[in-house]
C-alpha cells in the first residue's frame, strides 16, 4: 500500500485539504517527515503541543498510564482525573472541573451549563447567548453557532435559537445588545482563529460589567489562550477580569485530547446527575498525560520563559520586516503570535505558509491575511533562530516572486 497524500483524496472524506507533507516523528520542536525532510514547528498543531513532540514527561506519563489503566467511563472515577481537577482548581478561580475530548465539548458543555443555570434561576425567557462576530468556539451545531462566522455555521439547516453577535471591542454594540433575557455571553480573551485579536481593556472589563448588572454568566473561551500560551497560565489572570465559566482544551493535553470546563460551585451545581455526560471524557489515560503537561507548563519558570520567546519572535520578525516590508503590524500575546500582511502582500497569507513549508517551517494562518504562530512553550532559543531564518527566506521568496 503507498500511504501518501493522494491516498488522503481516496480515503477521506473531503472537509480538510492537508499539506502534501506527511510528517512521521517530532523530538522537540522538530519533525521529519516520510522523506526525512526536517520541519521547524512554529504550528504546534495549533497550540496543542505546549511542550513540543514526545516531550519526556508526557511520554513517562502515557507509557505508564498506558501500562495501568486505560479507560473506565464515568461509571467510576479515577485516580487521573481526580488529580488534574484538583490542580486545576487549585491554580484557578474555579472549584469544580467537567472533563471532555475536545473544546467544542468544553464549549458545549459551558453553554448548556449556563442555560439550565437561567433556567433554574431566573425562568424560562432568559435564553439569549450573546458571541462576537469571528469569534470561534468549535464545529459542533451549538458551538459553530455560537462561533461568529456563518461560513462555518450556515448550510445544516434550522439553527439552535437565541443567539446574537456583535463585533469584538465595540462595547456600545455589545450594550445595545445585552438585556436581563440575556442568559450569557461567550468570548475569547483573545481571539485566535478570528485573526489574532487582543480585547482592549475597557472592552473586556465593560463586558464584565454588563454582564454583572444583566446576571448573564461570562463564558471565557479560553481553549487556544490556555494553559500558558499568553505567558499566565490563563489569559484571564492577566486581563483583570474572571469569567463565570472557563473552557480549556488544546495545550491541555500537550497533543492528547482532552478538553474541560471549569465553574464555581455555586454554578456547577446546576448540572445536576444525569443532565449532561460523555462516555471519554476524564479517561484516565488523557488525564495523565494532561496532569504530566499541566505540572510542566505551570512553572514560573516556564511561563516567564513564553514571554521570554514571545520578544525573541517579535525582534525576529521586526527584522525581517525592515528588510521586506511584508507586515503592517504583530498581534497577539505570548506564543500566539499573528504576523499582519500589509496592502501590498493582502490576502497572500497562504502563499507564506506554502513557502515556509518549502523552507522546512511549519506555520499556520489565521483567516487570509494573517500567519499565526503558535509553537511550543518550551521551544530552544536555538530552534526559534533557525526558524526564523527559515521564515526570512520564505519571506524572500513570495516578495521576489
Ligand atoms: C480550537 C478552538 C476550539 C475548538 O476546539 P476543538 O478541540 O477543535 O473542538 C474552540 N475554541 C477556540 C477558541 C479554539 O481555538
Amino acid at each position: 500500500m503507498q500511504v501518501n497524500r493522494d491516498l488522503f483524496n481516496h480515503v477521506m472524506v473531503p472537509n480538510y485539504n492537508p499539506s502534501d507533507v506527511i510528517p512521521v516523528r517530532g523530538q522537540g520542536s522538530r519533525v521529519w517527515d516520510q522523506n526525512d525532510k526536517e520541519f521547524i514547528d512554529f504550528a504546534g498543531g495549533i497550540a496543542v503541543n505546549c511542550l513540543g513532540h514526545c516531550h519526556p514527561a508526557l511520554v513517562n506519563a502515557l507509557k505508564e498510564q498506558g501500562e495501568k489503566i486505560w479507560h473506565l467511563s464515568n461509571v467510576m472515577t479515577n485516580e487521573p482525573a481526580l488529580r488534574l481537577a484538583k490542580k486545576i482548581t487549585d491554580a484557578t478561580f474555579a472549584d469544580k472541573v467537567y472533563f471532555a475530548n475536545s473544546g467544542a465539548e468544553a464549549n458545549e458543555a459551558a453553554l448548556k451549563l449556563a442555560r439550565r443555570f437561567a433556567l433554574d434561576i431566573h425562568g424560562a425567557d432568559k435564553t439569549q447567548i450573546i458571541a462576537f462576530n469571528k469569534g470561534f468556539h468549535g464545529r459542533t451545531f451549538f458551538t459553530v453557532t455560537v462561533g461568529g462566522q456563518a461560513a462555518y455555521s450556515d448550510g445544516f439547516g434550522p439553527k439552535p435559537a437565541a443567539i446574537d453577535h456583535c463585533d469584538y471591542n465595540d462595547l456600545n454594540a455589545f450594550e445595545a445588545l445585552i438585556s436581563d433575557k440575556t442568559c450569557a455571553v461567550m468570548m475569547e480573551p483573545l481571539q485566535g482563529e478570528g485573526g489574532i485579536i487582543s480585547p482592549t481593556s475597557d472592552f473586556i472589563k465593560g463586558v464584565r460589567t454588563l454582564c454583572d448588572k444583566h446576571n448573564a454568566l461570562l463564558i471565557f473561551d479560553e481553549v487556544q489562550t490556555g494553559v500558558g500560551r499568553t505567558g499566565s497560565l490563563y489569559a484571564y489572570e492577566e486581563l483583570g477580569v474572571t469569567p463565570d465559566i472557563l473552557t480549556t482544551a488544546k495545550a491541555l493535553g500537550g497533543g492528547f485530547p482532552i478538553g474541560a470546563m471549569i465553574t464555581t460551585t455555586d454554578i456547577a451545581t446546576h448540572l445536576k446527575i444525569g443532565t449532561h455526560g460523555s462516555t471519554y471524557g476524564g479517561n484516565p489515560l488523557a488525564c495523565a498525560v494532561a496532569e504530566a503537561a499541566f505540572d510542566t507548563v505551570n512553572t514560573p519558570a516556564v511561563l516567564a520563559g513564553v514571554k521570554e520567546r514571545e520578544q525573541l519572535f517579535r525582534a525576529g520578525f521586526a527584522q525581517i520586516n525592515e528588510k521586506y516590508d511584508v507586515f503592517s503590524e504583530v498581534r497577539g500575546k505570548g506564543l500566539l503570535l499573528g504576523a499582519v500582511l500589509n496592502s501590498k502582500f493582502e490576502g497572500r497569507a497562504r502563499d507564506f505558509l506554502v513557502a515556509s513549508t518549502e523552507h522546512g517551517l511549519m506555520s499556520l494562518v489565521a483567516g487570509t491575511n494573517v500567519i499565526r504562530f503558535t509553537p511550543s512553550l518550551v521551544i530552544p532559543l536555538e530552534d526559534i533562530k533557525e526558524g526564523l531564518a527559515r521564515f526570512e527566506k520564505a519571506v524572500a521568496d513570495v516578495v521576489n516572486a
